[in-house]
């Protein structure tokens, strides 16, 4: 018998454990994969993208029916072993109701205040460089980020610079990196690739190293690992969780615990609960509003490689982000969305994605002149988007949304890089390529066990319990009740800090 079990060992989970851990309170984390081994396939692109070494092999169904493999990553640290560590906070604005071309972004029951101080620590938790006040969106805090922002390599001062000349605003990108070397890992520190790859030099903020790590340190605390939770049971009140249903090495177990935490992230969350069908819950667990995998949302996100006339030797070009068009402005009525660096592409990435066929030194080529940028647009909560299961297996409905918006979002930006004049010579005649991320790439999931203080019309309340049973918190990316156009995980860990506040000053008291 524990007294906590946390399911999931990701941005939520991690950092509940983290939080929790010197109550001295029996501690289980259950993490369905394992430890992501130091290797040199860590960052070769052949076989993160090509071979998808690191991805599960489970086969999801689209809103036809038809499989696909997903990019989701089960291990410890869950998706932020892979993530591109760009912490931001949610704007002031996007806790409120906001009118975008394809639809209403709802209103939170929280406001920015309820999480500011935990954004902080947050913040400081993951070792977020990045520099206060630069970029104009940025909710306000009194204190600077906990380090400096990283240095634009030459190539990237060089773009930040036609940007600004043109009239925009670029800012240094908030991004999540260790300098002090672990103990577990002394390999040569090199800032090289994030976004999906994990760092081999344990330099990236996941949280893995960050809150997990720092979990384990207590005797009270237990990993266990390749150990997927089936479904959760309540005791005959209905009331509250009794069992945790396990399979580990083909055996299924059933484990206990006073207080449940489920943050298994968005997608697995939903499909857990829906999966723990009862006689007396045949719509699954904390679903009486019917709300458990509904809302799904995972941005609207699109990779777009320009490709310049100078070459870019740049190492790590994550360094800077443009909110301009975060807002509506004078140009446009609603909010377009947000622009951001992505980690600098290879030949094997050009490949992958060009929407043209060559022989291999034209992507050596493309690569070497590749400026690879990341646009996030919102995407609108719509009950019909929702996460199923069907015979065990998730089936992702979705359709898209608020597009207008994004496609705003990407002639904006192509305006501005074409504007600089050294986008449009010879070499590559300001060519450029875009991939939109389809439903096979959930990176930003959320929404699927949304906050609300009606539990007719939403999963859990304003501290991620849920509204129908008393022992169970839902702590992922679940919660969201919109999206925002930032990246998601800041306000997971956050949320996860402010919910591990609540529980050990309101629930854990005895
Ligand atoms: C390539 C990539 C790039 C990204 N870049 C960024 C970025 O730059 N900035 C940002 O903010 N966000 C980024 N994200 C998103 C970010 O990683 C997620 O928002 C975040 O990890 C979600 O946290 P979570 O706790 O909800 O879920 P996760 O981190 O996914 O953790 C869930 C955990 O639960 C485990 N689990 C699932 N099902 C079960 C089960 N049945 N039993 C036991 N364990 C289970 C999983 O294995 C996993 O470890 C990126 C994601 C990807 C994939």
């Amino acid at each position: 018998m524990y007294d906590i079990i946390i399911i999931g060992s990701g941005a939520g989970g991690a950092t509940m454990a983290y939080r929790l851990a010197d109550t001295g309170k029996k501690i289980l984390i259950i993490e369905r994969g394992d430890y992501v081994p130091i290797e040199k396939e860590n960052w070769d692109s052949v076989e993160v993208f090509e071979k998808n070494r690191y991805t599960t092999n489970d086969l999801w169904l689209d809103k036809h029916g038809k499989p696909f493999r997903p990019g989701m990553h089960y291990n410890v640290g869950g998706n932020t072993k892979f993530y591109g560590a760009a912490l931001f906070r949610l704007r002031e604005e996007d806790f409120r109701e906001i009118q975008h071309y394809g639809g209403v972004s709802p209103a939170w029951p929280i406001q920015y205040k309820d999480l500011q101080n935990y954004y902080l620590e947050a913040e400081k938790l993951f070792h977020v460089h990045g520099k206060r006040g630069s970029d104009p969106t940025e909710p306000f805090d009194s204190e600077p980020y906990p380090n400096p922002p990283l240095p634009h390599e030459p190539r990237i001062q060089e773009i930040v610079d036609e940007l600004t000349d043109y009239g925009l605003h670029p800012f240094e990108l908030p991004i999540g990196v260790n300098f002090t070397p672990h103990t577990t890992a002394n390999a040569p520190y090199i800032l090289d690739r994030f976004d999906g790859f994990p760092d081999a030099s344990e330099r990236k903020g996941d949280a893995h190293l960050c809150a997990l790590a720092k979990a384990l340190e207590y005797p009270n605390v237990e990993l266990m690992v390749n150990t997927k939770v089936l479904k959760l049971n309540t005791d005959a009140s209905g009331t509250k969780i009794s069992e945790v249903v396990v399979e580990q090495n083909g055996e299924t177990k059933t484990l206990s615990s006073e207080l449940v935490i489920l943050s298994a992230g968005a997608i697995n969350s939903a499909a857990i609960l829906l999966e723990s069908k009862s006689e007396q819950f045949p719509n699954g667990l904390a679903n009486t509003s019917d709300q458990v995998g509904r809302n799904y949302m995972f941005h609207q996100n699109t990779a777009l490689v320009a490709l310049y006339t100078e070459p870019n030797p740049t190492k790590f070009g994550k360094t800077f982000g443009i909110n301009d068009f975060y807002h509506a402005n004078r140009d446009y009525k609603f909010p377009l969305g947000h622009i951001q660096m992505l980690g600098k592409s290879d030949p094997h990435q050009i490949k992958a994605d060009s929407p043209v066929a060559a022989p291999g030194f034209t992507f050596e080529l493309m690569a070497e002149h590749a400026v690879d940028f990341w646009l996030t647009s919102e995407d609108l909560p719509d009950p019909e988007n929702r996460v199923t299961v069907e015979d065990g297996q998730i089936k992702i409905s979705y359709s898209e949304n608020n597009q207008k918006g994004h496609e705003f979002l990407k002639s904006e930006l192509i305006k501005a890089l074409k504007a600089s004049g050294k986008f449009e010579t010879f070499l590559f005649k300001g060519f450029y390529f875009s991939k939109g991320m389809d439903v096979a790439s959930p990176a930003h999931q959320n929404g699927t066990t949304k906050m609300g203080l009606n539990p007719a019309t939403s999963v859990v309340d304003t501290n991620c319990k849920a509204h129908d049973l008393q022992n169970l918190y839902i702590v992922d990316g679940g919660f969201f009740v919109s999206s925002g156009a930032v990246n998601p995980a800041l306000t997971i860990i956050a949320m996860a800090l402010r919910v591990g506040d609540h529980l050990k000053n309101e629930v854990l008291t005895s």
